[in-house]
């Protein structure tokens, strides 16, 4: 059709992101193949690179590479060279430690009791500090990553066996770990005392599984068993599974970010499917910032189903005003010069026929540095709407996250430096509503923010951040911050 519309350029993809997505399975012969289906529906959760560690009954086998897990461990010949019963993985995207192969996990050395592997989702805010004191005893670092700090605290334990001295080196990490590890004889799967990242156990035929999200069971068929709970430890052997909680028990505070944005909208946390509640969040959001408009468009796709929920609550029709390329590969979004200077626009396109002359209430997940926004909302003006509302499905994102998602620093947060009128102002829209704190509390549980114990962890909004943060905190850390408080791409 002529009417092409108005389109926005792919590079800009103005949100938070996580960092990581692991899978394990224990005891089902085609354990890696298994685990690149798992950390292909986990891909979400990292676009980078990725690997995968398994154990044949003799020795262990590595593969790690830069890309998709489409790119890589689909390939027979990469397959053949994990076999084993046995087999763990990650995908990630760069931001502790920034990118390079030398960061690509699952970290694997072999200790005094044999080989052992270990992949995490999240991020500890006292690595640098533990590294410090390591490297004056003697320990060489390989990586940039924190995660690497969890293998040097266990191989130097003192304890005994394996699972104590695993103990003993989570027990000492702050921040936010969903672990999956494996040796010789064991899986382990361990979550922080706050559950702050997610972790789930499942079961196929028999052979135990863990993940980041229950999409990735959903691929292979397995069964959904539980979520791993906050503090707690399993360990996976031939015999069967071992739950413990070796940590000080404290209140839960998982990502409350991972219902408005980073996890899949199939994917079930802490009992609750994440589509659900992100049309609650959006319903929340219609009853909290109402706009008399003729159509609800969301942008997608991260928009859609607070978009779908907003409209229902308000009564406004819902209508796919934005269409997204869904073939935007990594290529294009570095485009080359000759190609960024012809103002080429690869990701989104304003239709048209369905927003000419309307009011259109715009619906996101949430503004980061607000260049995305303010892009969309010209595009979709320029495409002929009468007026252009913008609702976000989450409070102002205010402060970086230190647990294990990408963030830009602080001060290019623009609900930093900017009051709502002057965001409105600085993306151009009619009107700009975000759902309050309480709002979304409301929507993803019973009850508004118990400001006393809060039940989620909200720091990027609220900035108050459940965990101490002793490599910022620290003396002498000029470089703790820029590596944590930065995209350390
Ligand atoms: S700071 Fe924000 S993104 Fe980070 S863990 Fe907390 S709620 Fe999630």
């Amino acid at each position: 059709m002529a009417d092409a519309g108005v389109t926005l350029t792919a590079e800009a993809d103005d949100h938070f992101h996580d960092e990581c997505g692991v899978f394990g399975i224990f005891g089902r012969q085609d354990a890696a193949a298994i685990v690149t289906l798992g950390l292909h529906a986990l891909q979400h959760r990292g676009q980078e690179a990725a690997g995968i560690v398994s154990f044949d009954g003799t020795q262990f086998h590595i593969e790690r590479h830069v890309g998709l897990i489409g790119d890589t461990f689909t390939k027979q010949s990469v397959l053949d060279r994990l076999p084993g019963s046995r087999a763990i993985g990650h995908t990630r995207y760069a931001t502790t430690g920034g990118a390079g192969l030398r960061n690509i996990q699952p970290f694997f050395a072999e200790l005094s009791e044999g080989g052992f592997a270990v992949a995490h989702n999240g991020n500890l805010t006292n690595a640098l500090t533990i590294q410090r004191a390591l490297q004056t005893q003697g320990s060489i670092f390989s990586s940039t990553s924190d995660t690497e700090t969890i293998l040097h605290l266990v191989a130097t334990s003192k304890e005994r066996d394996l699972n104590s001295r695993f103990i003993d080196a989570v027990r000492q990490v702050e921040g936010a770990f969903s672990l999956v590890a494996l040796s010789s004889k064991k899986m382990i799967g361990c979550r922080d005392p706050l559950g702050i990242r997610p972790l789930v156990l499942g079961d196929l035929d028999g052979a135990w599984i863990l993940a980041s999200e229950t999409c990735a069971l959903d691929i292979i068929g397995a069964r959904f068993v539980r979520d791993i709970k906050p503090g707690e430890m399993v360990t996976i052997t031939s015999k069967g599974l071992e739950s413990i909680f070796p940590f000080e028990p404290v209140k839960p505070r998982f990502c409350i970010f991972e219902y408005v944005y980073f996890a899949r909208p199939d994917s079930t946390i802490e009992g609750m499917n994440v589509y659900t509640a992100r049309k609650r969040i959006g319903a929340e959001l219609a009853i909290e910032s109402p706009v008399e408009a003729d159509i609800v468009v969301p942008v997608p796709d991260s928009g859609t189903p607070a978009a779908i929920g907003f409209s229902q609550e308000a009564g406004i029709p819902f209508e796919l005003g934005i269409i997204r390329n869904h073939y935007v590969g990594r290529t294009f979004i570095q485009p080359g010069d000759s190609i960024r200077h012809m103002g080429v626009k690869l990701k989104h396109n304003a239709n048209r026929r369905i927003i000419e002359g309307k009011r259109v209430v715009l619906v996101d997940d949430s503004i980061v540095r607000g260049t995305t926004s303010q892009k969309i909302v010209q595009m979709v003006r320029d495409a002929g709407a009468k007026e252009v509302h913008m609702r976000i499905a989450s409070p102002p994102t205010r402060s970086s996250c230190f647990y294990g998602v990408d963030t830009p620093e602080k001060a290019k947060l623009l609900a930093s430096r900017m009051s709502i009128e002057e965001m409105a102002e600085f993306i151009r829209v009619d009107s700009l509503g975000f759902l309050s704190l309480d709002g979304l509390y409301r929507a993803v549980g019973e009850t508004g923010r118990d400001n006393e114990q809060p039940q989620f962890c909200d720091a990027c909004f609220s900035t108050q951040y459940p965990t101490r943060l002793t490599d910022i905190e620290g003396a002498d850390n000029v470089r703790t911050l820029s590596l944590l408080a930065s995209n350390s791409q």
